[in-house]
């Protein structure tokens, strides 16, 4: 992440926008169907309060941003969990303008954390932790081997795609698609899927 985070944000958002009818698809499968309604609003709010911080240089502050605009504009269960992640990452990026793989890990580390705490779930109850979790544990070890935040970033993406694709293979037992029990399996977690979008999103971007 370089000096313009307000850019990594907006790309992370038109991700999300453009698989807004994907992801609310899988949640009329298995929830209530507003799972991409629910974060294309979240960050549009973002893409508004980005506007204001072009020049905010502070990685820290703009993840805070992000964070109480996620909480405070989306409803649902991911609204809040999402926006815990990105509170708790302005932790480790306070007063940085730059990150490098050792803050990146700390923050994806932090951002979980603050999942965890705050859903009460663990990996395995088919949920964004799925594709999270797997993703963390990927990128600390190309951070580990000395990979560079983009080759940390492309192990994650990955370990993230394959852990949405085990989301289809288990029970809900956490939010409402627990539900369902039992039929839940066989569908994909919308929450997996849009952590994987972001992540995805913030590799293409760096890339660049
Ligand atoms: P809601 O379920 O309130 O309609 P969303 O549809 O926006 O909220 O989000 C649903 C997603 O939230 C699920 O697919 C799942 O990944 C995630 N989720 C639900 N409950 C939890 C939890 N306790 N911990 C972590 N993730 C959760
Ligand atoms: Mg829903």
């Amino acid at each position: 992440m370089g000096t313009y985070v307000y850019e990594v944000m907006a790309n992370v958002g038109e991700a999300i926008t453009r698989n807004k009818q994907m992801l609310t698809d899988l949640d009329a499968a298995i929830g209530d169907g507003d799972h991409g309604i629910n974060m294309a609003r979240g960050f549009e709010a973002v893409h508004s309060k980005m506007q204001a911080m072009e020049a905010e240089i502070d990685i820290g502050k703009v993840m805070k941003t992000v964070g109480m605009t996620l909480i405070s504009s989306v409803g649902g269960a991911a609204g809040p969990l999402y926006g815990t992640a990105f509170l708790r990452a302005a932790g480790p990026s306070q007063q940085k303008t730059q990150v490098d793989v050792e803050t990146a890990g700390l923050m994806l580390g932090a951002a979980i954390t603050g999942i965890k705490e705050r859903g009460k779930a663990i990996r395995g109850e088919k949920t964004m932790l799925d594709a999270l979790e797997p993703a963390y544990d990927a990128f600390m070890e190309g951070a580990k081997d000395g990979k560079s935040l983009i080759a940390c970033l492309e192990v994650a993406c990955e370990a993230a795609q394959q852990g949405v694709e085990y989301t289809k293979t288990i029970v809900a037992t956490k939010g409402r698609a627990s539900y369902l029990g039992e039929r839940s399996r066989g569908h994909q977690d919308p929450g997996a899927t849009s952590s994987y979008i972001m992540l995805k999103a913030l590799l293409e971007f760096l890339r660049r």
